[in-house]
């Protein structure tokens, strides 16, 4: 299981191919959120550049979210395509950069942990308000109907009393 990746191992002429598998352990996943993982697969191509590399791959593997209407544990497929240029720090200010190359890693360091780029794509891949089913997101968004009513009711009321208010002083 290969964990880290020497960039200045990798010549120009063929892009560093590596398939591995990343425990659960090496990774600095936040406990609040997942409260379990599986291995996850790597996939990863790095591929020097002129200015830097080129990294791209995927990841897939589950982990344990907690649905944020039932509070249930549930199990959340991740599965992530990414690609991105690193780029040493010192092309910050080359002026090399436009504002459409969004995806830019700067970095100066020549080992890339693996678990790390697993982690982030791992994190990226996290749904904003877990639900555990669709019958959970259902009464979720039920729940967010009801309460937006609620207040147009209120609203409506509040414009009768004014109405009433008015009436009485005249
Ligand atoms: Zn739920």
């Amino acid at each position: 299981m290969k964990r880290k990746v020497n960039l200045n191992e990798i010549t120009a002429k063929e892009p560093l191919k590596v398939k591995t598998e990343i425990q659960p352990s090496v990774m600095n996943l936040p406990e609040e959120e997942i409260s379990k993982a599986s291995p996850f697969n790597l996939e990863v191509e790095i591929q020097k550049k002129p200015v830097g590399y080129q990294v791209k791959g995927h990841v897939s593997g589950d982990v344990e979210l907690t649905c944020s209407r039932c509070m249930k544990k549930f199990t959340h497929h991740v599965e992530q395509d990414f690609d991105y240029k690193l780029m040493p720090t010192s092309e910050i200010s080359g002026g090399e950069i436009k504002g459409s190359d969004l995806d830019i890693k700067f970095s100066d360091e020549t080992v890339i942990d693996l678990a790390e780029v697993t982690e982030e794509q791992i994190l990226l891949n996290l749904p904003v308000k877990p639900v555990c089913s669709e019958e959970c997101e259902e009464v979720h968004y039920r729940e967010w109907e009801e309460d937006r009513e609620e207040k147009q009711i209120d609203r409506r009321w509040e414009k009768l009393k004014e109405l009433q208010n008015k009436l009485k002083k005249e």
